[in-house]
């Protein structure tokens, strides 16, 4: 390999990551794998099982899912040419994914429902603030076939709602909403008569909503600008236009979710962003997170499938904002005390033995004690080069450790190990075979 010329001084410029994403850092990151792990146990009792997925897919199939005229599509996607001149998008969401590889993998030969899950991140070119991320993750499930029985709906918020009991995300309230059948039949009907009301008050409305109100007019019930709640408020509500089949499906759906202990709030303005939804929608807001509260969003859409050039397949899932879902935890673990550091992975805590060594022979015992303990689960640190006692056990409280292992020449003489609690300073003398048990006892 040829070596990289030098660059002029003016080129040698410190990099930063792209404006809206970043990178995540230990110790969060052990919260992170915390809400995974559970994630995985949680919807593993539930019968689910996770699909990995591209990051990348044509543009066309996230136009089609998801809609050309959505905000999403139109405005939020990293779409770029590849050498072969085809367009290419990072995914901004995986709904879209999930239903093209549940198409491309025959799995409606598979027993159905088909019930996967995923986990990973997700592009969308908002503008960034506390919440709200270019690069996101999102820990997201579907349902697909199987039919569209209230009973599903309700089975999958349920799991939700057991994931967030799970991991302790407190102040949550779900909402519900059924937002009728798709195209031609109720919600058309509602969509026309939301869009008469809405040019009646166009003149009071901003810039976004005006423009919605022929794109989208759902989407105005979305808004968040302070000048416009009370005039949202005016607006015909859609549970008084759902046709019969509708209003039958979302009581039951309601009565599904009563039965499972499920605890929901109604709101009628809850329409979702994406295009694909239909019948039942639910939103999810935790405490902690300023305007961006919304931690989960998902839906029925029992179209999709089909859009994509699959067979007639009903489809039901969600999609949970892991970063806000973090920023909750941390905030929630904040307001209780700071034992909750711990649960919320603020803490450095994590290492359990420094090994303070010194002399040559104490080394060689040095490297094999910390090949026994790491074996055993534990975790440690080995410093590479011999410091003074005091030293060692300064560097041992700044890391956070929860024990200090003293091995100098005598110790080793002598065979006896002097271990240090570094939280009250008391010291034990112990043999080397009683070593693990002791920490294993003492954590
Ligand atoms: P959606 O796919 O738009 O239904 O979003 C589902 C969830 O993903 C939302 O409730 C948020 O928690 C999260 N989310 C969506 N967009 C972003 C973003 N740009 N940054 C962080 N989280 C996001």
């Amino acid at each position: 390999m040829s070596e990289a010329p030098t660059p002029a001084p003016e080129k040698r410029r410190r990099f930063q990551a792209i404006k809206g994403v970043r990178d995540l850092l230990p110790p969060e990151t052990t919260l992170w794998n915390r809400v995974e792990q559970t994630a995985h146990q949680v919807f593993a009792t539930f019968g689910f099982g996770e699909i990995r997925l591209p990051i990348f897919e044509p543009t066309e199939l996230f136009a089609r899912a998801v809609g050309a005229d959505t905000d999403v599509v139109s405005k939020e996607m990293y779409s770029f040419d590849d050498r072969d001149e085809t367009s290419i998008s990072l995914r901004p969401e995986a709904t879209a994914s999930v239903c093209r590889a549940y198409i491309e993998n025959g799995m409606q030969q598979l027993p159905q429902p088909v019930k996967l899950y995923y986990l990973g991140p997700m592009f969308r070119r908002e503008r960034p603030q506390k919440g709200r991320y270019r690069q996101f993750y999102q820990i997201g499930a579907e349902v697909l076939g199987g039919g569209d029985a209230p009973a599903i709906d309700a089975e999958v918020i349920q799991m939700l709602m057991a994931f967030f009991d799970k991991i302790n995300l407190s102040g949550t309230t779900l909402y519900v909403n059924s937002i009728g059948h798709s195209a031609d039949s109720c919600r058309r009907g509602y969509v026309e008569t939301l869009r008469t009301a809405l040019q009646g008050v166009k003149e009071k409305l901003g810039a976004d909503s005006q423009r919605r109100i022929d794109t989208n007019p759902l989407r105005v019930l979305d808004s968040k600008l302070e000048s416009e709640q009370a005039i949202i408020e005016t607006l015909p509500h859609i549970s008084d236009h759902l046709c019969d089949d509708c209003r039958v499906n979302y009581a039951a759906v309601k009565s599904e979710l009563e039965l499972r202990g499920v605890i929901y709030k109604e709101n009628w303005r809850l329409v979702r962003g994406l295009d694909y939804y239909m019948r039942t929608t639910f939103e999810i807001t935790a405490q902690g997170l300023g305007s961006q509260n919304a931690v989960c969003g998902g839906g029925r859409y029992d179209g999709l499938v089909e859009l994509l050039g699959g067979p007639p397949t009903k489809g039901i899932g969600f999609a949970i904002g892991e970063d806000r879902l973090i920023l909750s935890l941390q905030e929630g673990a904040k307001a209780t005390d700071a034992s909750a550091e711990q649960s919320a992975g603020t803490s450095l805590r994590s290492l359990t033995v420094y090994i303070a060594w010194m002399g040559e022979r104490a080394y060689a015992t040095a490297v094999r004690a910390a090949k026994d303990l790491r074996n055993a689960g534990f975790s440690v640190e080995l410093p590479p080069v011999a410091q003074k006692f005091g030293k060692a056990l300064g560097q041992a409280d700044k890391l956070g450790a929860k024990f200090a292992l003293i091995l100098g020449d005598n110790e080793v003489a002598e065979g006896l190990w002097t271990l240090k609690t570094l939280s009250d300073g008391t010291q034990s003398k112990l043999a080397e075979p009683a070593l693990i048990e002791h920490l294993r006892a003492s954590i």
